[in-house]
């Protein structure tokens, strides 16, 4: 998956080989490349109505992109 398909301003390819590393991967990638962004992020609940709609999202992006 790349950086903009997880919500991110870049193309940059991240990989996992499950959800959850694929997860962090892209958390890591946020904290080294867009530190303001992932920061948004840490600091919003999970029960935030953005975060829910962006972990569906996730979900359904990772179902369909199959080879990373
Ligand atoms: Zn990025």
């Amino acid at each position: 998956m790349t950086c903009a398909q997880m919500g991110g301003p870049c193309t940059a390819e991240v990989v996992g080989a499950t959800k959850e590393e694929m997860m962090a991967n892209g958390m890591a990638h946020m904290d080294a490349a867009h530190p303001e962004m992932a920061a948004d992020i840490k600091a919003m609940p999970h029960d935030d109505p953005k975060m829910i709609a962006w972990n569906e999202k996730f979900n359904a992006d990772w179902e369909t992109t199959p080879e990373n």
